[in-house]
């Protein structure tokens, strides 16, 4: 037999943490999985990264987040913050442990897949004796879940099963490096992360794009002393996206000469020396170039990994493949799938439009219809509410609606 949650949120990201502690709160049981340690997206930035958002912003459940200077948190302050949290709220976490398959344990989930694998023998922690309509809990979910973390392009199989009735699908959109597509991107001083600036001190380093990540980098590298180029296929920086104190300093240090900038530019090849590069001229021709360079960081972007949102058949026609859900509950086409946070905005675009900031009140949605659910499961029953969560709870103070309210007059952080 299958161990059984009644909720499974996978994701140990801010909103997946979130989300696990609003379900705590009406009382409904739930366990998170994530792939990686904590705040696992976060903690792949580069050491002292700060937010964008303004920390109110970035705050979750309730809890204040304070900084020592009153600045922006960083990337360590925000994950110290998280610990935190989630100990204050002692929320249940099983870190590297990444969900690989997702499979309707019957047809009662099951609203149109394709996919009946259930993975296995039908035992669901319901009581002896009792049928699944009589359960409040019953399971409708087998996760396959691999104790191999890394995320590629071909999940490992799975390792065990766990049980589920509801499942939380807090992935974020960010799990692999966006690729150039030209030979030579596979060698390794090509590298979709910045690390910690210390590495580079000294080296010719090729930065490839021109949003937040590739300037901030190129500043960032810059003073702690690498010789720092930058490509991008563009006139110029764009006028909007990139944060607002870093554009006057990367245009300076550009005018100085202090970084060197190719603008209409594209890498065509890669090899362990040189990387060739295509600069279209003023007159529209294009010239080429073979320049040296000791660390090439192609910092274009991220992709988002579709396979469970593929498994589910609930991936829209957009170009951001965003899953497909009910926005005012949250659940996609599958009874009992959810998506939170940003992964519904399946991989984003150079222009973000979701943000840890505007996702705060996906926790709530799903744990009211998780509540609905279980009330009228309870109606048809004709047991008494008391054990099927609290809708009433939603309102409590800890679900800070004034922040809510906030975020909504003043989308801008
Ligand atoms: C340099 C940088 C700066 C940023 N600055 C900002 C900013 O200022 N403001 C802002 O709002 N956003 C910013 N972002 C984006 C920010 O990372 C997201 O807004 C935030 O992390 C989203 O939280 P989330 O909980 O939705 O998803 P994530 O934090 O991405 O969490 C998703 C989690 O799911 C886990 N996971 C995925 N698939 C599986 C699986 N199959 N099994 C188990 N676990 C899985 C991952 O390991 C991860 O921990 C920035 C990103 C970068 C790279």
């Amino acid at each position: 037999m299958n161990e059984f949650v009644e909720t499974v949120v996978i994701g140990a990201g801010p909103i997946g943490i979130e989300t696990a502690i609003e379900l705590q709160h009406r009382g409904i049981e739930t366990h998170v999985y994530d792939a990686g340690p904590v705040g696992h997206t976060i903690s792949w930035w580069a050491p002292q990264t700060r937010w964008f958002s303004s920390n109110d912003r970035i705050a979750i459940a309730g809890v204040p987040l304070h900084t020592v200077d009153q600045a922006k948190a960083s990337r360590e302050e925000y994950l110290n913050y998280l610990r935190g949290v989630v100990d204050q709220f002692h929320v249940p976490i099983t870190t590297f442990r990444r969900v690989v398959s997702i499979r309707p344990i019957d047809d009662s989930a099951n609203t149109g897949s394709n996919d009946s694998d259930t993975g296995g023998g039908l035992t669901n922690g319901v009581a002896d004796g009792q049928t699944k309509a009589e359960s409040a809990l019953a399971p409708r979910w087998r996760l396959g879940i691999s104790r191999r973390a890394a995320a590629t392009d071909h999940d490992p199989p799975p390792d065990y099963f766990l049980d589920t009735h509801a499942v939380i699908l807090a992935i974020g959109g960010t799990d692999f490096p966006n690729r150039l597509g030209v030979p030579g991107e596979d060698l390794p001083h090509v590298d979709g992360y910045l690390r910690e600036v210390h590495r580079y001190h000294g080296r010719n380093v090729l930065i490839i794009g021109g949003r937040n990540s590739a300037v901030e980098a190129a500043i960032r590298l810059h003073r702690g002393g690498a010789n720092v180029t930058l490509c991008y296929h563009r006139d110029q920086l764009p006028d909007d996206g990139i944060k607002y104190w870093l554009r006057p300093e990367i245009e300076g240090l550009i005018r100085s000469g202090s970084v060197q900038a190719f603008f209409r530019s594209r890498v065509t090849e890669i090899t362990e020396h040189a990387v060739s590069l295509e600069t279209t001229d003023d007159d529209g021709k294009p010239h080429r170039r073979s320049v040296e360079f000791d660390d090439v960081l192609p910092l274009i972007g991220y992709r988002q990994n579709t396979s469970l949102f593929r498994q589910l058949d609930i991936v829209s026609d957009l170009p951001s493949g965003a899953p497909l859900y009910d926005a005012e509950t949250m659940q996609t086409p599958r009874a009992g799938i959810y998506v939170a946070g940003t992964a519904i905005g399946g991989t984003q675009s150079s222009r973000y439009q979701i943000f840890l900031e505007n996702c705060h009140d996906h926790p709530a949605k799903i744990a009211d219809h998780l509540c609905r659910e279980r009330s009228s499961r309870a109606d048809s029953k004709g047991a008494t509410h008391q054990s099927h969560g609290d809708p009433e709870r939603a309102n409590s103070p800890r679900g800070d609606q004034g922040l809510r309210q906030r975020i909504e007059l003043q989308p801008e952080s």
